[in-house]
Parts: structure tokens; sequence; C-alpha cells
């Protein structure tokens, strides 16, 4: 056995949600209502991304508008507000397994985090409509952080001495995890298949998320597996 349970840090979109363009729906309708520029994020990459990264993509896509980072917390104000309404028509589903699995993992006593690019209101508006909220007390989230890198250490500072294990559906997170020196444990439950995630160095690749045993087994059975390798 490992003796203290290692930290699960969760993304949330295409990982505990399922992948739908409610963030940037949202996003959209906020930047037109205050900049009057309609479909401002449309041609972003979200893949992975974080919300304070798209912002700045945005507002250098503008020069005209003279956008800094000091409007930023009033745009991401504003985008909650829509967020909420944009999911009241067209809420963002648990992906399978999650509303079990979640739920075991902390009645297991298992810690748990967020290592996820919304913003931190945001991420609970999305979750709070899921019933995932409760189970994540602690977080990394965009904004500061700028990329997952970021967000992911912020979050580890609540897991000291803990080995960390980030699940996550994109090459970014993957990415983030590995430089971070967390266990890097892909689903293929977003946009990137499972050998996208291997190529980019997950070390457990799920197509969809197990049961319990099959996830707690799967980690636990890597994490013993490197142990050794380090020892050998
Ligand atoms: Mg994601």
């Amino acid at each position: 056995m490992i003796s203290d349970k290692p930290a699960l840090l969760w993304d949330i979109d295409g990982t505990l949600l399922e992948t739908k363009p409610v963030g940037r729906t949202a996003l959209n309708i906020a930047f037109e209502e205050l900049y009057h520029v309609p479909g401002a994020f449309d041609q972003l990459d979200f893949s992975g991304a974080t919300d304070h990264a798209l912002w700045i993509q945005v507002s250098q896509k503008y020069p005209h508008l003279h956008l800094s980072i000091a409007h930023a917390d009033g745009f991401f104000a504003h985008y909650i507000g829509i967020l909420g309404k944009v999911l009241a028509h067209e809420p963002l589903h648990p992906l399978p397994s999650v509303s079990t699995l979640i739920p075991h993992l902390s009645a297991r006593g298992w810690p748990m985090a967020l290592a996820t690019g919304n913003v931190r209101a945001g991420a609970f508006v999305k979750l709070g409509a899921a019933g995932l909220a409760p189970y994540f007390p602690y977080g990394g989230y965009s904004r500061p952080h700028i990329d997952r890198l970021g967000l992911i250490r912020q979050a580890q500072q609540f897991f000291p001495n803990r080995i960390l294990v980030v699940i996550g559906d994109t090459p970014r997170d993957i990415e983030a995890a590995r430089r971070s020196g967390a266990v890097a444990i892909g689903t293929a439950t977003g946009r990137h298949p499972a050998p996208v995630l291997e190529s980019h160095g997950a070390d457990v690749v799920f197509e969809r998320l197990p049961d319990v045993s099959g996830f707690l087994n799967a980690i636990t059975d890597h994490i013993r597996r490197r142990a050794q390798e380090t020892i050998s």
C-alpha cells in the first residue's frame, strides 16, 4: 500500500464535465456586451487553455480597444453572470462514472482539488450546476495564472509532501503535470484520443473514467512501479 494517499488534481472541462462550447458562448456574449465586438473568442484554441490566456489573446487581437489586464476583473465578473444563464439553458453533464467516482473517492478520504483553466468563480458555476462543487475545497485556477503549470503549483501548495496526480483530457494538462513532477493521467473523454495523450507523456490513459476500484488500481499500480524503478 502507499502510506499517504496521493492528492488528486482534477481538470474540469472534458474530464469531469462533458465538452460543450458553453464557456466560449458566454465569453463571446460578455465581450460583445461590454465592447461591441461579436465572436471575439471564435477562432481561439480552447483545448487546455486558461481563461486568462484567452483573455490576453483577445485583448491583443483588438488593439483599438486598449484593453489591459486591469480590465480583466470586470470582464470576468460580467462573464460569470452570463455563464450561469447559458448553463441554465444548456447544462454541462458529468461524464460517465464521474457522479459515482468522485463521491466514492471523497468518502474514502482521498484528498482532491481542482487544477483548472477556468477562473475560480467560473469553475464553481460549472461544478455547482452538476452537483460536484462540494467535493473540491481546494484548487488552482486561471488568474492569476496564465499557463497550467502555474495553476497546478497553486493546487500543489495545499498538499505538501504528498504525491500529486493530475487528471486531464488535453496535451496541455499532461505536459504541465509532467513538468510539475505529478503523475499524469489522461482521459480520452474530451477532444484528444488516447494515443495523442500517450504521445505527450501521459503515465496512464483511460478511454473513459473507470469505477473507483479500476481508477485506484491503475494509479496505485503506476506509483508502485515508479517507486520500484527508482530503487532499482
Ligand atoms: Mg479539459
